[in-house]
């Protein structure tokens, strides 16, 4: 039998663009190395206890958001739980709550961190965020051919009409000059936020790319229940051809078909979608046109990753569901002041009741990890788990002696699960911007790329929007 799509990789751009296809009547088989989906969003058992791997938050999922039409197109509904406020930022002896509403958190942000120019700031960071989501559905993204860049260029000319002031400026000097004398703390805190979605730091992107990332707590944030691997098992789970604990090993490329050798046999294909990372996926090929292809996007690969800790913790406080902790420097092998840390809600029965399973993660470069010796890599691993550890306890008020279980993730975890060091995909940087950066199609007949590694971006929102432009580039 000849499929007309294989998908490989069951993280959000495999689910996202699988499912897709499913719903719009197509034939589609998806394959998956481990045995649950999710990939980066998956969540496992570690010794009897579950955890989410490494996304914990969904935003895109209100009225008129991407992820939500996602879902509505599809047509299943994920369990979520709304997350307001989204996220309570600890610095030092403050506490700044991440409300949805603008005016709540501007009164809060000058409670903080008093400046006049605030109501102004968060304004302009509010309207971005709402105009680029109410242009979306008119973005086309390929870089197959030179005719289609020019196409491509064309759909984007409202966003550059809109934004033109925002998109030449480094985000550092726009912020700098726009408060006139802004304080290292408060600069901290909107660093902070912006690595995290923007996965670069404002020196490197322009102020649009950092007004995305700061503003997407306007929107409504939810709580995947059961675990964020829950979130892709549905959005799957009309596909009747989903195939877990199914590594693919390698692909033939023979005429108009693929031949993909996996470890449950053979499946043969007229279209091939990789949602696999862009940077680590040579390896499968070994036809020379699609290796050549992969090397032209190698020297985009920032290297950039995550070191995670795991904790289960026994209390009968309430927490909220994000916490993001901010210090005054650069934390031993990692390259962030600030640590996320994401707890379970105590309703969801995917967790141990009277526990909280708590998902805490930080940025770090995959060289810092890989290539050292055994003992080398050991030592600094549980260096960096014990001062994180430290750090959590001391800032959220949890007893050492009320963690039941506690153990650590680097980049060669990942590796070795889900076959990528680089995390957090492709950052929108200034001199990392499209057109340079991969498309979901390839000029390669019948060859597609979903994933935070190719367009658009990371997070649920990025990667679905990469899902959706696969589907515009497929129908033409
Ligand atoms: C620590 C961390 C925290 C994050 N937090 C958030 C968050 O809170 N919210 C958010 O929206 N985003 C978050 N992100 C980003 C988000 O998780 C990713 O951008 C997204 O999950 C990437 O999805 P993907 O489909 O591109 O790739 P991946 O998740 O990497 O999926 C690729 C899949 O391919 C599979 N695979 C690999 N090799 C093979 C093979 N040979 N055969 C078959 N399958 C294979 C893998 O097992 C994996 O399931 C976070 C990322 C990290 C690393």
């Amino acid at each position: 039998m000849i499929r007309e799509y294989a998908v490989v990789g069951g993280g959000i751009g495999g689910c996202s663009i699988a499912a897709l296809l499913n719903a719009h009547g197509h034939d589609v088989v998806l394959i998956e190395k481990e045995r649950t989906l999710g990939g980066c969003a998956s969540t496992f058992i570690h010794e009897g206890n579950t955890y989410n791997a490494g996304a914990t938050t969904i935003s895109g999922f209100h009225e008129g958001g991407i992820v939500k039409r996602l879902f509505n197109t599809v047509g299943v509904t994920p369990k979520l739980i709304s997350s307001d406020p989204a996220i309570a930022i600890l610095q030092g002896e403050k506490s700044c709550i991440r409300y949805r509403n603008l005016d709540t958190f501007i009164e809060e942000v000058n409670r903080f961190y008093p400046h006049p120019k605030h109501d102004e700031f968060w304004k302009l960071v509010h309207s971005v965020q709402e105009a680029f989501y109410a242009l979306e559905a008119s973005y086309y993204y390929s870089n197959r051919s030179r005719f289609k860049k020019i196409v491509s260029l064309f759909s984007f000319y409202p966003l550059l009409k809109t934004f033109r002031p925002y998109l030449f400026f480094n985000a550092k000097e726009f912020i700098t000059r726009f408060y006139g004398d802004i304080d290292s703390e408060f600069f901290d805190f909107l660093e902070a936020q912006i690595l995290i979605v923007a996965q670069a730091s404002c020196d490197k992107i322009n102020f649009f790319t950092a007004a995305l990332a700061l503003g997407y707590t306007f929107n409504e944030t939810h709580y995947p229940v059961g675990g964020m691997g829950a979130v892709c098992e549905t959005l799957t789970s009309k596909i009747p051809d989903v195939r877990k604990g199914c590594p693919l090993l390698s692909v033939k490329r023979e005429g108009d078909l693929y031949h993909l050798t996996t470890a449950q046999g053979i499946i043969r294909t007229r279209n091939l979608i990789m949602g696999t990372s862009h940077y680590e996926s040579s390896r499968w090929f070994d036809d020379k046109e699609i290796r050549a292809y992969y090397a032209t996007f190698e020297k985009r690969n920032n290297q950039q990753s995550a070191f995670l800790l795991y904790m289960k913790v026994k209390s009968d406080r309430i927490f909220d569901h994000h916490y993001q902790l901010i210090s005054d420097s650069i934390l031993p092998y990692t390259l962030s002041k600030s640590l996320f840390v994401s707890f379970s809600d105590p309703s969801d029965t995917a967790f141990a009741s009277g526990y909280y399973h708590i998902t805490a993660s930080i940025h770090t470069d995959s060289r810092m990890w890989l290539g050292l010796s055994p003992s080398h890599y050991k030592t600094q691993k549980s260096d960096l788990h014990d001062l994180l550890q430290g750090w959590i306890c001391d800032r959220l008020c949890l007893q050492r002696d009320a963690i039941t279980q506690s153990f650590a993730a680097t980049p060669k975890t990942f590796s070795r699960y889900i076959n990528r060091t680089q995390l957090g995909g492709n950052a929108l940087t200034l001199s990392n911007s499209p057109p340079l950066l991969p498309s979901n199609d390839t000029p390669i007949r019948g060859f597609y790329q979903v994933g935070d590694t190719s367009y658009a971006a990371q997070g649920w929102p990025g990667v679905v929007m990469g899902a959706f432009n696969c589907m515009r580039l497929i129908h033409g």
